[in-house]
């Protein structure tokens, strides 16, 4: 096995001058890793720039958001000329948003009208959640266990939680994931285990007419990767249906990767509403709700349900979406990215087969992760039940050395890895065989 060890000494030092000033010196909680988080210095590309000047074949894709690759020179060109056009931002309608609204309409398959917001996959959450209750006159949230929706409290619970905690694998508990939520929304919130179809249906048979809403996103990329079976998003859309319910797709991280009208279209399931972010804009900031006329035109000013926001539209990150889609479409972006992550799974799983260890590398699309410990992830309790001590030790030392082996993972509970369009073949290739290198090293850890 190869050993060298990248110097990250000033990544060391930057972190301890802004413990002082930064939460942990960092800015969220995805952002820091022990002993302290690499900061990089440049991104173009596929490749990340450490501020100890170390380059690194790049998979974290900035959070899923450089699906283009990173700083893309026509997306940033577009930025360019939006900001000399009309500036960056003013807060009144501008034809830049009208574009991309009737773009995205005609490419996402539900989608009737859009409504764009200014921050983040939260901001677009929160409106589809809120939606949903306004237009039932119900309260009960469905929820994945496993499954994250962003910061805020409405969606708050189950992300993460400890076996002890989660309860019943039939009927999971609703186990808030931060200080600070109020107790009542708690007994707003079922959560249920993705792929189990007897547990949803029984879900429904006793709560159905309380459901305001079902969150699920058509791969659970919260979670690794774990694939949604067709037969089970079928059953999700089966059921809001009949019970009235209103089916929400989050596909903040899935959407304009797999294909161009999200994953629930590759799967052939259409949503009510759906979120979208991350990718659309290639990094700069921009968030959707997607939805069906008679939902969407319960937003305020056209209905009772309130939609505001200072950034929304904003033009930058319009023209920016603007571009990035013209080249996911005009490129066959999301085709390619799909056999770069066939590609790379079928590599892996074959060393895992040929060691005999007992890991999965699992894909979809772009997004793949390897899974140590376990043969296979179908839902949260398997990650769980696979994640112990070991199992984190285990996944710390694979990301280190990746890292020393010029490749960045970024630390989460998963390993979970986005393929953007500046990787290559020759990439994946590297990457397959370093992956199998750790393995090899690491069999007894994983065959016993
Ligand atoms: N939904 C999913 C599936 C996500 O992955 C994320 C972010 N990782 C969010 C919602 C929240 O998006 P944001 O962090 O941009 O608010």
């Amino acid at each position: 096995m190869n050993t060298t060890t990248v110097t990250t000494t000033r990544s060391k030092q930057l972190h301890e001058r802004a413990r002082s000033f930064l939460p942990m010196g960092v800015t969220g909680d995805g952002r820091y890793s022990s002993p302290y988080p690499i900061a990089f210095s440049k991104a173009k590309g596929k490749w990340l720039h450490d501020v100890d000047g170390n380059v690194y074949l790049d998979y974290h894709g900035g959070f899923g958001t450089a699906v283009l690759g990173y700083a893309h020179p026509d997306v940033d060109a577009a930025v360019q000329k939006a900001m000399q056009d009309i500036g960056a931002f003013v807060g009144v309608p501008h034809p830049y948003e009208e574009e991309l609204a009737e773009r995205l309409c005609s490419l996402i398959p539900f989608a009737e009208r859009v409504a764009l917001c200014g921050g983040g996959g939260s901001d677009a959450i929160y409106h589809a959640v809120r939606l949903a209750r306004a237009a039932t006159g119900r309260t009960k949230i469905v929820k994945i266990e496993g499954g994250y929706h962003g910061w805020h409290s409405d969606v708050g619970f189950s992300t993460r939680p400890s076996l002890s905690a989660a309860g019943d694998v039939e009927a999971p508990r609703a186990v808030p994931n931060s200080a600070g939520i109020l107790p009542a929304v708690a007994a707003e919130v079922l959560v249920t285990t993705v792929n189990d179809e007897g547990s949803l249906r029984r879900l429904f048979a006793d709560h159905g007419y309380d459901v305001a809403g079902l969150l699920i996103e058509p791969v659970v990329y919260s979670a690794g990767c774990i694939l949604v079976d067709k037969s089970y998003l079928q059953l999700t859309r089966e059921l809001c249906t009949q019970y009235g319910a209103v089916l929400i797709f989050d596909e903040v991280m899935s959407g304009f990767r797999a294909g161009l009208g999200g994953a629930g279209a590759q799967l052939g399931v259409a949503a009510d509403l759906g979120a979208f972010g991350k990718a659309i804009a290639n990094g700069y900031i921009i968030s959707v709700v997607a939805g069906i006329a008679s939902l969407m035109t319960q937003l305020a000013p056209e209905g009772p349900v309130f939609y505001s926001g200072t950034f929304n539209g904003h033009p930058l990150s319009v023209a920016a979406s603007l571009t990035t889609l013209d080249l996911l479409q005009s490129q066959r972006v999301p085709e390619q990215l799909s056999k770069l992550g066939e590609r790379l799974s079928i590599g892996v799983n074959r060393t895992i087969r040929e060691l005999g260890v007992v890991a999965t590398c699992q894909t979809f699309g772009s997004i793949w992760n390897v899974y140590f410990g376990t043969p296979s992830v179908r839902n949260y309790r398997d990650l769980a039940r696979s994640s112990g001590p070991e199992t984190e030790r285990l996944n710390d030392t694979y990301r280190v050395y990746l890292r020393d082996q010029g490749i960045y993972m970024h630390k989460r509970h998963v390993n979970r890895c986005f393929i953007s369009a500046a990787h290559d073949e020759a990439d994946i290739d590297r990457t397959v065989a370093v992956v199998g290198e750790f393995l090899d090293a690491h069999r007894k850890e994983l065959t016993s």
